[in-house]
């Protein structure tokens, strides 16, 4: 992926413009390059928050997600911000907490994908569980009011079995999934200890248009439109019994921002709390593309995982009772937009992250 030159030249620490700065809400978002990051960037911009994105050096190569949404910091009405910096380094982010003054702190950031935390554990569990301590005491240090949303993970849930709730026993049985436990609790801690508003958003698998070709949901719609296309004639998978609780991206970038508007902080499932097979995702996915997927599907054991846990079914009606957030689309509905984008994609080479037929055309201008 090329990198545009201005994206690539991360920001300095420029303030927002003067003209309603002291009543424009402010968000810190670490992680902003990823789907999340990205999605939850869109939506603050639309409602007319000051969007400050915290980069990895390393994540220039990386910006495609955000390329549409930077602008040069000089150019007027800029409302979104990147600075240079990481979880590893408290130092900095003290910095930044302190220059941006946030409102609101959302930590999305750390690799994200648990068979890579089995080949990397130690770097797992610094990024993804120190890095949310790091935050947290930076904040508590600097002395900022401000809301912090911790992104857990259904992983946590492991080997319990469905449906997982908020109360439901943790049996993490991954690297990642431990990592992302010592975030969790030490989030609950930072909240019961020194009472401050830091919610975690225990999210099941949510994929778009924007997630990584590793992940299944996106190697395969990206195959139906290569296929359909075609510039090849199979894709290769392992086992099509897994299932899923697969949801939509920017639908759990809002139940993620409606936790921080709460009158009080507290944990939710995010969930769709429908099950889909690999299998019923790929038929989905050839299906709209008016392809049989039979005859384009091949087995391949080296995408066998050496086993599998429990089905993580999510439950997120307290979220929909307490936050009024539900999950619309789940996994055949987001086969059917996740093939559309891959297809649109495909004809536009170049302007993938551009192309939002997800989204109704006015959110698209606002982001912009
Ligand atoms: P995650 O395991 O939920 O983090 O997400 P993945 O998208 O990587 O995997 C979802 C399920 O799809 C797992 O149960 C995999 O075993 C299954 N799967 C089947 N074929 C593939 C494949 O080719 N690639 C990946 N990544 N997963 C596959």
């Amino acid at each position: 992926m090329t990198t545009s030159p201005r994206a690539s030249s991360v920001a300095g620490d420029v303030p927002g413009d003067a003209a309603g700065e002291q009543d424009r809400r402010r968000a810190l978002i670490v992680g902003v390059t990823g789907q999340d990051g990205s999605y939850l960037a869109e939506l603050l911009l639309a409602k007319g928050y000051e969007v400050h994105g915290v980069v990895r050096s390393a994540s220039s190569y990386n910006m495609g997600r955000i390329d549409h949404l930077y602008r040069d910091p000089h150019e007027p009405d800029v409302r979104f911000f990147l600075h240079d910096g990481d979880l590893g380094d408290s130092a900095r982010l003290m910095t930044l907490l302190g220059r941006i003054a946030p409102h609101e702190v959302y930590n999305l950031a750390g690799q994200s994908h648990v068979a890579v935390s089995f080949e990397r554990p130690e770097h797992t569990g610094d990024a993804a569980g120190l890095g949310a301590v790091r935050l947290l005491e930076a904040i508590r240090a600097s002395g900022i009011e401000c809301r912090y949303y911790q992104s857990s993970s259904s992983e946590m849930f492991g080997a319990s079995p469905p449906p997982q709730r908020e109360d439901t026993p943790f049996q993490p049985i991954s690297p990642y999934a431990v990592a992302k436990l010592y975030a969790h609790w030490i989030t609950r801690n930072y909240r019961e200890t020194y009472g401050m508003f830091a919610v975690n958003g225990i999210a099941f698998s949510h994929e778009s248009p924007r997630r990584h070709e590793d992940f299944v949901t996106r190697k395969v719609s990206r195959a139906v439109a290569r296929i359909q296309a075609g510039l090849d004639d199979y894709v290769y998978l392992g086992s099509l019994d897994a299932v899923r609780d697969w949801g939509y991206a920017p639908e759990y970038v809002e139940g993620m921002w409606r936790m921080l508007q709460a009158d009080e902080p507290g944990d939710y499932v995010l969930a769709t709390g429908t099950r889909t097979s690999v299998r019923e995702f790929v038929a989905a996915a050839f299906d709209h593309a008016g392809l049989d997927w039979q005859q384009h599907v091949r087995f391949d054991r080296r995408y066998l995982r050496p086993a599998e846990g429990a089905s993580l079914i999510g439950d997120s009606s307290l979220a929909a009772e307490r936050l009024g957030w539900q999950a619309r689309v789940h996994g055949e509905g987001l086969a059917r937009i996740m093939v559309d984008a891959d297809v649109a994609a495909l004809r536009h080479e170049g302007r993938h992250w551009i192309d939002r037929p997800d989204l109704p055309a006015w959110q698209v201008e606002a982001a912009w």
